[in-house]
């Protein structure tokens, strides 16, 4: 048997219409799950996610979600339940607006917290019994390095990571007697679109030089990680952070 597997598993990744999401939803079908993918505003875009998904031979299926809005999980989560027993959850959607510390103003900071920690706190507590009546799974979040080595040029941001570890663990104490597993990929620096806003800081620059692998991260190097996590390769792999950074912090 394939431990790797993701057969008979269905998935849920929020922010899945680019970037980290999308390959990661991709490697999930790959590795042999169905999808359902979340997007905010790219409606198009999520829906050429669910047809590179089909084509994989996997069921997809798209659901608009912000997660700063309890309403709106709470459609998304009324939707998954049609869907099927679900197991997989991956807290993917995330923002980022690099700024000084000095020059951060007040609602950037309450966005960016609302949307990469309250949002994964609240969608969450919002799956688990889901989670719970398929008989337990594994979530993962995708963190930053950012969240664990203070920045560059992101308090807020870097401020939001370092919590999302932080409630990964508590996840993890509260859902193994549930045998929900949760776990976070904290991931360095990675070619994206956000990672292609933050490369005009000269600090972020200054830190890609110390990547010892010598190059910035590929979206598919963050979704392996994401998919061993959410297998049963990983059974035994609860309450850990996983660094995906090509030795830029260690
Ligand atoms: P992108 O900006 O490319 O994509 C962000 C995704 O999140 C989109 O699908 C977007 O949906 C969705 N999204 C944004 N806000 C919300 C919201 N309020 N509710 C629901 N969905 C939302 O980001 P990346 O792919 O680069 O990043 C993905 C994750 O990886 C984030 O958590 C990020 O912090 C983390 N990360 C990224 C790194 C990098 O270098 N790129 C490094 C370390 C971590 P839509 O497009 O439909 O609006």
């Amino acid at each position: 048997m394939n431990r790797f597997s993701l057969a008979n598993r269905t998935a849920i990744v929020t922010g899945a219409s680019r970037g980290i999401g999308r390959t990661i939803a991709l490697g999930l079908a790959a590795a042999g799950a169905d999808v359902l993918i979340t997007f905010r505003a790219q409606r198009d875009e999520a829906l050429r996610v669910v047809r590179a998904i089909e084509a994989l031979g996997r069921k997809a299926f798209a659901l608009p979600l912000d997660v700063t809005a309890s309403s709106s999980i709470a459609r998304m989560v009324e939707s998954a339940r049609g869907f099927g027993p679900v197991s997989i959850l991956v807290n993917n959607a995330g923002i980022n607006k690099p700024t000084d510390f000095d020059k951060i103003e007040e609602p950037d900071w309450d966005e960016i917290l609302a949307t990469n920690l309250k949002g994964p706190f609240l969608v969450c507590q919002a799956l688990l019994p889901l989670l719970k009546e398929s008989g337990g799974g594994s979530i993962v979040h995708i963190g930053s390095v950012s969240g664990q080595y203070g920045g560059p040029r992101t308090a807020h941001y870097a401020a939001s990571k370092a919590g999302l570890i932080s409630l990964s663990q508590v996840i993890a104490r509260f859902g193994a007697a549930h045998k929900i597993r949760s776990n976070t990929v904290a991931a360095g620096l990675i070619a994206s679109d956000m990672a292609a806003a933050g490369m005009s800081s000269t600090t972020v620059l200054k830190a890609a030089e110390s990547i010892l692998l010598g190059r910035l991260g590929r979206t598919e190097e963050v979704a392996d990680a994401v998919v061993f996590l959410a297998s049963d390769a990983a059974s035994y792999i609860t309450a850990q952070t996983l660094n995906v950074n090509g030795g830029l912090y260690f």
